[in-house]
């Protein structure tokens, strides 16, 4: 029988796959979506996520970040990383150099939908295949969270994202976060010769709509050609647990808060080693506990950041207040950096 089913090729789903390979067991990962992976995201690793990668032995091409930068209509706040590099890299990078190391640690992948989860006491059943274990990295919108009756209402302001890759060379080697009164754009250096913005909002309005908050912005890459749009959301997506079973929940599929603070990647990947070691210790009942452990310091300023962000007199003032008090600002940044 196979030790561990992977439902979803996403970087949650194959950092778990990865880590279960190292670890001896037989992984097979159900994945819908056929070739190389994209998807809307910021593409912006933090210190913390790059080190979660070369524990892997993963070593995508990006840009060095080398911190967070916050901008609005009247100047700027810069806070550097004290723990080591970011770096910003294309997804459809990352999924490149994620996919090839499964395959080459005999990682097994098939293409389809995983469909309709079923378990016993031994084992569990889904896309025509039997294991132990199922791990669900089927995203934000995770169908399996949902039914297992995991999934909870939220009733937060709905956010989602959009976001547009521009071919021009990076002005920066810090991600930019630029705040509008309804939306931030994140501004983040890809490659020698690309840019990804994307753009956080709670009103509906395609890139080109969302990017009319950006006068300056929309200045700075006027003329220069882009990729296919790409979008996302609603974002805030809340599971009452991160496992019912013998099925485990990593990735966006345990519950998401928002982009704004662009730690996704690297909780995704702490939580896919946990969620291995737990596996293989046959201590499946404590991966909920130690996902919470794990995640609660970034939950917290994540949410804390949206929430203050949300009432607009705050809003306007956290980015003159971040250049009042740069030693906090700095100190925040790098709460979520390490
Ligand atoms: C606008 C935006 C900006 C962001 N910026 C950043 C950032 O700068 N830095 C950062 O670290 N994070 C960022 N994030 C978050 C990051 O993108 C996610 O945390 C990350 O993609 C989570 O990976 P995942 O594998 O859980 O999900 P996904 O990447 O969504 O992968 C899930 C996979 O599951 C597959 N799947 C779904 N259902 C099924 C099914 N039934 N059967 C088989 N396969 C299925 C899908 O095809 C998909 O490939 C951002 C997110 C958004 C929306």
């Amino acid at each position: 029988m196979i030790d561990l089913l992977v439902a979803g090729g996403g970087p949650a789903g194959l950092a778990t796959a990865i880590h279960g390979a190292k670890a001896g067991l037989e992984v097979v990962v159900v994945e819908r979506r056929p070739g190389t992976l994209d998807k809307a995201c910021g593409e912006g690793m933090m210190p913390h996520t790059v080190a979660h990668l070369e524990r892997l032995g993963v070593a995508p091409l990006g840009m060095p970040l080398r911190g967070i930068s916050y901008l609005d209509g009247d100047g700027r706040a810069d806070a550097t990383f004290r723990t080591g590099t970011g770096r910003g890299v294309r997804r459809t990078v990352l999924h490149t150099a994620l996919a090839d190391l499964a395959e080459t640690m005999g990682v097994r992948t098939v293409h389809g939908d995983i469909g309709t989860v079923g378990q016993d006491a031994e084992s569990v059943f889904a896309g025509g295949l039997r294991a132990r274990y199922l791990a669900a990295a089927d995203g934000l919108h995770s169908p399996i969270r949902t039914a297992l009756g995991l999934s909870q209402p939220c009733q937060d302001r709905r956010r989602w994202g959009i976001r547009r890759h521009v071919q021009m060379a990076p002005w920066s080697d810090r991600v930019e976060v630029r705040w509008a009164p309804g939306s931030e754009a994140y501004v983040t250096p890809v490659a020698e010769d690309c840019v990804g913005i994307a753009v956080l909002t709670s009103s509906r309005g395609g890139f080109d709509q969302q990017l009319r908050a950006f006068p300056a912005l929309a200045d700075r890459i006027r003329g220069h050609a882009h990729g296919q749009d790409r979008a996302a959301g609603p974002l805030r997506q809340k599971a009452r647990s991160r496992a019912a079973g013998r099925v485990l929940l990593v990735g966006d599929a345990a519950g998401y808060i928002d982009a704004l603070t662009g730690e996704g990647m690297g909780l995704a990947f702490g939580a896919a080693e946990k969620l291995v070691k737990c596996v293989v210790a046959g201590r499946t009942d404590d991966y909920d506990r130690q996902w919470r452990a794990l995640t609660r310091r970034y939950r917290w300023l994540t949410a804390g950041l949206v929430g203050a962000g949300s009432v607009s007199t705050i809003r306007s003032r956290i980015v003159p207040a971040a250049r009042a008090l740069p030693m906090v600002f700095a100190g925040l940044v790098n709460q979520l950096a390490a």
